[in-house]
C-alpha cells in the first residue's frame, strides 16, 4: 500500500465544480489501494482577497494579524473538499497546519517549516480517512499561526511527503509540467519529461512559479521525487528528480521572468569603507532580501547603487534606504516598479562560450534596453523594462532553439 501526497492548486480548486473533480480524482488514487494525504491552496484569488481586504483596513496590516487572516482561504477549501468526500460516500478528515502540527519559524509571512508532528495523520490514515491538509500555514513556537509565503501550499506538501515517507508527491496544477518556460506566455513552450533539482532550483527563484522555491529546497534535501502535472488530464507530467540525462548538452534548457521585482538607486553615495554595510544592514534587519546588486565605479569619490527586491517590500526598502541615504550624504533615491528580470537557465552553459552574447544580441534585435545583468555558473539575468517582458520570453525562447528537444 503506497503512501501518496498529492497537492491541487488554487485554480483547481477554484469552485464548487473543480473542487468535487478533485475529491473523484482523489478517490480513483484512493481506491486503487493507496493512502492519501491531500494538500489544498486557498481557492483563486482568495488569498489575493484576504489581502486585499487587511490593506483596506489599514495601509500597513499587523503581519500577526494579517497571517490569522491569510490562513483562512486554505481552511476554506479543506473543509469543502472533505464535505465533497463525505458525500461521495467515503471517510475524510480536513487538518489545518497547527492541528497536523506543522512548526515553523516565527517570520510571519515568510515562516520557514522546522518540524512536522505526523501522530496525528498517522492516525487518521490508520482509520482509513483521506487525510486532507491546509496548505501554506503552521505555527511558531508561542503558538501563533503563520504562512510560509505565497505559493507556499507547495512546501507543505513536499515537507508532507519527507515526514511521512511518502512514495510520490504529486503537484496537480494548470498546467501539464514543468516547461521550458511558461506556456501561457510562449504559446512554443515545451514540456519536460524530466528536470533536476539544480535547474529546477534555479527556475523557481528565478521567477517560474510552477513550484515554490522552498519546495523544491525540501525536495532536493530529502530526495522526494516530485511529479508535477494536470488537474484537468490524465496525462504523464514532469518529473523533478536528482539527474537527468543529457543535462550538459544544452546550453541553456529553460527562460524564466519575474516581474515581482523593483529597483531602488541611490545617487551619488560617498565612496568609502562601510557604507555599503551601512546602507544593506537596515534592510536585511527587516528581513527584505536583496537580490541583484550594482555598484558603479567611482567618480570623483562618489558612486551609485543600485539593487533590485521583492516589490510587496518596496515601499518599506524605499523608506528604510532614504533615511540612511539621508545620513550618509548621498544625493537622493529613485525607485522603479516597472521592471522585470528575464533569466536564460541552463547546467551546461558551465561548459558553452557565448552564451551571455546572444542573449544580449537577441534583447538588442528587438530594441530591448537591458538595465542591470547578473550572471551565475548556470544562468544570465537582465533586468528590463516590464512593458517588455513576454516579447522577450518569446524571443529568447526561440533563439536558444528551446522548441526542439
Ligand atoms: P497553482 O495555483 O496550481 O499553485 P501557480 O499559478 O502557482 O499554480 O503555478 C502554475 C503557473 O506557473 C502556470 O499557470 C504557468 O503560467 C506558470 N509558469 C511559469 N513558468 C512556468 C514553467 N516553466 N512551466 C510551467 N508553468 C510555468
Ligand atoms: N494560497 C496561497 C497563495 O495564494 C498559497 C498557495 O496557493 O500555495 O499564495
Ligand atoms: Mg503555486
Amino acid at each position: 500500500m503506497a503512501l501518496v501526497v498529492q497537492k491541487f492548486g488554487g485554480t483547481s480548486v477554484g469552485s464548487i465544480e473543480k473542487i468535487r473533480n478533485v475529491a473523484r480524482r482523489v478517490i480513483d488514487t484512493f481506491k486503487e489501494g493507496n493512502r492519501m494525504v491531500v494538500v489544498l491552496s486557498a481557492m483563486a484569488g482568495q488569498t489575493d482577497g484576504l489581502i486585499k481586504l487587511a490593506k483596506e483596513m489599514t495601509p500597513d496590516p499587523d503581519p500577526r494579524e494579517l497571517d490569522v487572516l491569510m490562513a483562512t482561504g486554505e481552511q476554506v477549501s479543506v473543509a469543502l473538499f472533505s464535505m465533497a468526500v463525505k458525500d461521495m460516500g467515503y471517510d475524510a478528515c480536513s487538518l489545518l497546519g497547527f492541528q497536523v502540527a506543522i512548526h515553523t519559524s516565527d517570520l510571519y509571512g515568510k515562516a520557514r517549516i522546522h518540524e512536522i508532528d505526523h501522530e496525528r495523520i498517522t492516525h487518521e490514515l490508520s482509520a482509513n480517512r483521506i487525510v486532507t491538509v491546509a496548505g501554506f500555514q503552521g505555527l511558531d513556537e508561542a503558538g501563533n499561526i503563520t504562512t510560509l509565503g505565497r505559493g507556499g501550499s507547495d512546501t507543505t506538501a513536499v515537507a508532507l511527503a519527507a515526514a511521512l515517507n511518502a512514495d510520490v508527491c504529486e503537484i496537480f496544477t494548470d498546467v501539464e509540467g514543468v516547461y521550458t518556460t511558461d506556456p501561457h506566455v510562449c504559446p512554443q513552450a515545451r514540456k519536460m519529461d524530466s528536470i533536476s533539482y539544480e535547474e529546477m532550483l534555479e527556475m523557481a527563484s528565478l521567477g517560474a512559479k510552477v513550484l515554490e522555491i522552498r519546495s523544491v529546497e525540501f525536495a532536493k534535501k530529502f530526495n522526494v521525487p516530485i511529479h508535477v502535472r494536470s488537474t484537468f488530464s490524465n496525462e504523464r507530467g514532469t518529473m523533478v528528480i536528482g539527474e537527468t540525462k543529457d543535462m550538459e548538452k544544452v546550453a541553456v534548457s529553460s527562460i524564466a521572468y519575474n516581474k515581482n521585482e523593483a529597483r531602488v538607486t541611490i545617487r551619488r553615495v560617498p565612496d568609502h569603507p562601510g557604507i555599503a554595510s551601512q546602507i544593506f544592514d537596515s534592510v536585511f534587519k527587516a528581513g527584505i532580501v536583496v537580490d541583484m546588486i550594482v555598484q558603479n565605479t567611482s567618480e570623483d569619490g562618489y558612486t551609485d547603487l543600485t539593487f533590485t527586491v521583492p516589490k510587496p517590500d518596496f515601499m518599506k526598502t524605499m523608506k528604510l534606504v532614504s533615511q540612511v541615504a539621508e545620513k550618509i550624504g548621498a544625493e537622493k533615491v529613485l525607485g522603479d516598479e516597472n521592471i522585470a528580470k528575464v533569466s536564460i537557465i541552463g547546467v551546461g552553459m558551465r561548459s558553452h562560450a557565448g552564451v551571455a552574447k546572444k542573449m544580449f544580441e537577441t534583447l538588442a534585435a528587438e530594441n530591448i534596453n537591458i538595465i542591470m545583468i547578473s550572471t551565475s555558473e548556470i544562468k544570465v539575468s537582465c533586468v528590463i523594462e516590464e512593458k517588455y517582458t513576454e516579447l522577450a520570453v518569446r524571443v529568447l525562447h526561440e533563439a536558444f532553439g528551446l522548441e526542439n528537444p
